[in-house]
């Protein structure tokens, strides 16, 4: 029955590999991925930037966040955004609910590979939130799904919810870089995280201004660490 069913959903969204679009032979239909960048997954594993995790030629920070210097202690992303731009879109906006679940294992397998001290050095991850009427209106937070995936293949507690979008905000895309750290100002709340080293998750970086705003509402509420985890970076 359950092949019946995903037989059904696969003809709605078509079986992409979410890393590079190619459409997928039906064996590698579970894997999510083409067999030529299962080969090489195209992790950034680079000297990267401390902030963003942009592959960086020399030194420790990019332009970007030189220009505002975050307040995480730091942050790594999975892939590039470009390549991956596609099936973002559909696990966004078309509710492929599947590929979020396949980006959610590269993270966890990511993590696993490179940035295993996670395992110890982090109390729980948690995501970025969504204005209740759009998580509504969308039916998910692809963070959520991101969350809840890295949490079962890595064994780190997931803790839903605590932080909370409090005002709707004009879309962070139609905004410059400046417009973006204004527009968010006060936005975010926290629960209490008195000590907690909090691992925060997201789906793209953009400027940060989200993750930033995010990490001042869990630091003051007593966040003793807090580091971003994003599935992409753009470049
Ligand atoms: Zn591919
Ligand atoms: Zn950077």
């Amino acid at each position: 029955m359950k092949n019946v069913l995903q037989g059904f959903l696969n003809v709605l969204y078509p079986p992409y590999c979410v890393l590079c679009g190619e459409l997928l032979p039906m064996e590698e239909w579970e894997n999510g991925i083409c067999k030529g960048c299962e080969e090489k997954i195209p992790f950034l594993t680079g000297n990267r930037c401390k902030f963003c995790g942009r592959e960086l030629e020399f030194g420790e920070v990019c332009h970007s966040c030189l220009e505002n210097i975050p307040v995480f202690e730091r942050g790594i992303s999975t892939f590039y955004y470009e390549p991956l731009k596609d099936g973002i879109a559909r696990f966004k906006f078309e509710g492929a609910k599947n590929d979020g679940k396949i980006f959610g294992r590269l993270m966890a397998e990511f993590m696993l590979s490179y940035h295993k001290e996670w395992i110890e050095e982090i109390d729980f991850i948690t995501g970025v939130p969504l204005h209740a009427h759009k998580e509504k209106e969308r039916g998910f937070n692809q963070a959520d799904i991101l969350c809840k995936i890295i949490s079962e293949m890595t064994g780190i507690a997931y803790q839903k919810n605590i932080l909370a979008r409090t005002k709707a905000t004009t879309p962070q895309s139609k905004l410059s870089a400046k417009e973006r750290h204004e527009n968010l100002r006060n936005v975010f709340t926290a629960k209490d995280c008195t000590d907690m080293r909090v691992l925060l998750v997201d789906d793209i970086f953009t400027t940060g201004a989200t993750l930033n705003e995010c990490s001042r509402a869990l630091y003051r509420e007593g966040a003793k660490k807090v580091e971003i985890f994003c599935l992409s970076v753009t470049e």
